[in-house]
């Protein structure tokens, strides 16, 4: 009885924000609830130091039942929740706006089951991608997701965000490597189908709808992922070709010589590619000369060592005698090979110089790329008219992503220049997300690619699915007053 009445005096003199506190360290323990000057400076920004902003606190569950529970006591404080994979996501999806519960995953990170047999493997969201990535090559399998950010982005984010990196040509996005999924929804109840089938029709797919929703539709808990058998070849080779107008055909030409095996098809401006092989000189050489028009890293990965080389630079020589490609480099050793994927992959380093700067990631058809970079660099020149622009991008799947060195002495140059690319996008039918997603950074650009009936169906689905808005408010969608 005085315990119960102690507890009472200590109740009605917490604010409402330590009644929260202690209600979630009584679903997590103490030591996984931070607050105030406890919370780190990585759950404060994104990766791109782009956004900041501090979470009324961080929760770190360690279990579904625990971020069900975290959802029910947000759900009666009425306080929403964002949730971090990685916080490697470049759109600002993971910045708690309203100050909000930051719910970090990283806790979860355990490989649940490996099934060589259905070649599979169930993970819980917060395990990240390079973990899983070796996790399957140690039982000679494949996840091919594979990104840049491999070292730290998570299975739940890049769920979340549908990525796509470097091998969607051949094995397509994350929504493609996703068989089960479980997720807590904004009620607290949690839904599961951890089905290890590729084939399921039973009536709606809500997995489907899950993978893309950066986190707005409920929070991704557990998933089991597709395996393919693991490559014993790889070939990787940078070509450099005097005309963007060969690249198409190339694609093409290459694609069947090579019977399925190319995995990758990235392309490089030659602003991109003189700029960037110019950054990496001391650690590099530059394994083509400057002076073509575009560059074109491929890959094929396969399964006999010796022939897929022979039918690799069969099918290359081809491509020379055609006149698709003016000259190319193939790598003959594996340092070789990190060489060539450096000028494409490894842009921390050179992209220094350029901040602040824009990125964007945008898709439209491979045939009208060439177009939307021209009409981009001239929207940009306009402008800024010495701005430096790099165009670059997983080609192969019509991603083209480019950057653009700001004015720092232009407050409004980000939003002017943005502007400008997005309506070029926008003119030629493309979408002005290829594989980032919305986030924040997007989302008022969302009706140059979804027509209002796609946006009004988008809020029936939120509207249904979280209808007090506590899951990730803010993202994806536009203000509804103003589009
Ligand atoms: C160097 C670099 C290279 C990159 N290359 C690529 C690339 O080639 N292709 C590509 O697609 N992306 C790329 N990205 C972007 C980024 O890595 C991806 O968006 C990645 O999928 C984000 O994963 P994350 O775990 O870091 O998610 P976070 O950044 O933590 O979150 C991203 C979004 O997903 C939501 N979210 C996270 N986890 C969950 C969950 N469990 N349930 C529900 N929602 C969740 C968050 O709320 C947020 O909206 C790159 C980023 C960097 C920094």
């Amino acid at each position: 009885m005085e315990t119960t009445i102690r507890k009472y005096e200590l109740s009605a003199s917490m604010s409402a924000g330590d009644v929260l506190l202690q209600h979630l360290r009584g679903v997590v323990g103490a030591s996984n609830v931070f607050s105030g000057s406890e919370i780190e400076e990585r759950y404060r920004s994104d990766m791109m130091r782009k956004y900041s902003s501090t979470p009324l606190c961080v929760v770190r569950p360690s279990s579904t039942e625990e971020v069900a529970k975290i959802v029910q006591v947000a759900r009666n404080a009425k306080i929403p929740l964002t949730t971090l994979g990685g916080c490697t996501g470049v759109v600002g999806g993971g910045m708690c706006l309203q100050g909000e519960i930051a719910l970090s995953l990283e806790r979860m990170n355990k490989i649940i089951e490996f099934d060589v047999e259905s070649m599979t493997m169930t993970v819980e969201a917060g395990v990240v991608l390079q973990r899983a990535q070796e996790e399957a090559e140690s039982h000679d399998l494949l996840l091919p997701l594979d990104l840049g950010a491999r070292g730290s982005a998570t299975i739940g984010g890049t769920i979340a965000t549908n990525a796509g990196g470097v091998r969607v040509l051949r094995w397509g996005t994350m929504r493609d490597m996703v068989l089960g999924l479980e997720a807590v929804l904004a009620d607290g109840s949690i839904v599961s189908s951890l089905t290890k089938s590729l084939k399921d029709n039973a009536g709606y797919h809500w997995r489907d709808l899950f993978v893309g929703s950066e986190g707005t539709l409920g929070i991704v808990t557990r998933a089991v992922l597709r395996l393919r058998p693991l490559p014993k070849s790889a070939q990787t080779a940078l070509l450099a070709l005097n005309d963007f107008g060969c690249v198409p055909q190339l694609l093409r030409f290459l694609d069947a010589s090579f019977a399925g095996q190319l995995s990758t098809f990235e392309l490089m401006w030659a602003d991109f590619y003189e700029f960037v092989s110019a950054a990496q000189l001391q650690q590099r050489q530059r394994p083509l000369p400057l002076g073509s028009a575009v560059y074109v890293l491929i890959e094929t990965l396969g399964a006999d060592v010796g022939r897929d080389m022979e039918l690799f630079e069969r099918g290359l020589a081809e491509a020379l005698e055609r006149g698709l490609a003016s000259d190319v480099v193939i790598a003959q050793t594996e340092r070789e090979r990190a060489n060539l994927w450096a000028v494409r992959d490894d842009l921390t380093e050179a992209y220094k110089p350029l901040f602040p700067l824009a990125a964007f990631d945008v898709s439209v058809s491979l045939k009208d790329m060439p177009h939307l970079v021209d009409r981009a660099r001239s929207a940009v020149q306009q402008l800024y008219p010495c701005a430096t622009m790099l165009f670059y991008g997983h080609a192969g799947d019509g991603n083209l992503h480019a950057v653009v060195k700001l004015d720092p002495n232009d407050a409004a140059a980000e939003a002017k220049v943005e502007g400008a690319v997005y309506e070029c996008v926008r003119d030629l039918g493309g979408s002005i997300s290829a594989e980032h997603g919305i986030g924040l950074a997007k989302r008022k650009y969302l009706s140059y690619t979804r027509s209002p009936a796609e946006v009004a169906l988008m809020r029936s689905i939120k509207g249904a699915l979280d209808p007090d808005n506590l899951m990730n408010p803010g993202k994806v969608l536009p203000d509804s007053q103003t589009h």
